[in-house]
């Protein structure tokens, strides 16, 4: 299994598939090509159908608005992934063409890159064989992540910590329109001027609208696991804050969240397109429970079922963001979700520990399955679901 870092990435939002991932792509092609006339970009399946409400076209645009360019959204070619874009670089010596395939959570798959995107980390695949390692050498989940990671690991999370905090900060302080056709009002600031009362979950709740709504308006954000489903860890590190939990151990419960989120992305899919919003949000919830039930001071399998009960009672979450734009659901979605997560950590410890029939890898499993069965029409195509009602 790869390192946790790429389950929390600094970037711009709205999507870490349809936004992070294509700037990625541009990133790549133009170090790789030398002396490029024009290049051609086909955008195929879930990018072509909702990414101008995903800001596709847009980054595109920006990152080669040096370069003689064009997009062209092609919604009938079928392709094996959801999210693949076709480069046809023209350079002094002829034509090029290649594929590059955006998996989620702003990570792309080139020729160049396949072999280091396979490159592992961790040597355990699944969360029963981390717990049995665990239990073997007596340590704790965080001594685990510690032990594979490399060092800057800390520093790592640290900025991505205070990075989620200024989101929060930054979405606190905005009022007005988000960006688009569907006229959404940020409300976070509202909310927060409303509140009577002290209640950290009501700031959870706060927070995520405050992330989720700078990440529909394409601000910088922390992805975790994608630009939709941001908002999660707004809230919870909002939850965080207001608790006074120590840096320490805020980073601590990114380790574990991080942890729960590469499972996912390797055993699974982080990506509504692929596998719906189960695989987005739903995997968010599963990583805050278990980030909370670890700053709470849960043992290794208390935060196991924490992150279990959030992904089990997350699975059949469809993606049908109304006309492409991560805001209906995805905005509210975040702050039901984040509440979710810290239900599901209490649960774990209301739980007795003697009678766990379903595991997090089963749920995993499932999750995934359910998501290739799902129709495409709820998988980040905005053609079902609430996308329909709003037509
Ligand atoms: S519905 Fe969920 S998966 Fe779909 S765009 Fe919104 S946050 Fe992402």
């Amino acid at each position: 299994m790869r390192s946790i870092k790429e389950i929390f990435v600094i970037g711009h939002g709205p999507s870490s598939s349809h936004t992070m991932g294509p700037a990625n792509a541009c990133e790549y092609i133009l170090k790789q090509y030398e002396n490029i006339k024009s290049i051609k970009v086909t955008l195929y399946g879930s990018l072509a159908l909702t990414g101008k409400g995903h800001l596709t076209d847009y980054i595109i645009d920006l990152k080669l608005k040096n370069i003689d360019h064009k997009i062209i959204f092609d919604t009938k070619t079928e392709t094996k992934h959801p999210n693949t874009m076709q480069f046809e670089v023209t350079t002094n010596k002829g034509t090029t063409t290649e594929t590059i395939i955006s998996i989620g959570g702003g990570t792309i798959v080139t020729k160049e890159n396949f072999k280091d995107h396979l490159q592992e980390v961790y040597s355990q695949n699944s969360l029963k064989e981390i717990l049995h390692y665990c239990d073997k050498e007596n340590i704790s989940l965080v001594e685990y992540v510690k032990k594979h990671e490399d060092k800057n690991l800390f520093d790592y999370l640290k900025s991505c910590k205070d990075h989620i905090l200024a989101s929060i900060d930054s979405g606190l302080s905005k009022e007005g329109y988000l960006p688009g056709p569907l006229k959404v009002q940020r409300k976070a600031k509202e909310m927060l001027a409303n509140l009577k009362n002290d209640d950290p979950a009501e700031i959870m709740a706060i927070s995520a609208f405050a992330v989720a709504e700078e990440n529909a308006s394409g601000n910088l954000i922390v992805i975790a696991p994608t630009c939709g489903s941001a908002g999660v860890f707004g809230g919870i590190l909002g939850y965080f804050r207001k608790k006074n939990y120590s840096e320490k151990s805020i980073i601590e419960s990114l380790m574990i969240a991080g942890l729960i989120g590469m499972l996912a992305k390797t055993n699974a899919s982080i990506s509504g397109a692929e596998a719906g919003c189960q695989a987005e949000i739903g995997v968010a919830c599963a990583m805050g429970a278990a980030a909370i039930a670890s700053i709470k001071g849960l043992n290794n399998e208390q935060i196991a079922r924490a992150a279990e009960i959030a992904l089990e009672h997350s699975l059949g979450l469809t993606c049908d963001p109304v006309q492409g734009y991560v805001q209906i659901p995805c905005i509210e979605r975040c702050a039901v979700y984040a509440l979710k997560a810290k239900n599901a950590a209490k649960l774990a410890t209301l739980i007795p520990s003697t009678n766990n029939k379903v595991t997090f890898d089963d749920s995993l499993k499932t999750m995934y399955e359910t998501g290739k069965d799902l129709s495409s029409e709820y998988r980040e195509t905005g053609k079902k679901g609430l996308s329909e009602i709003f037509k």
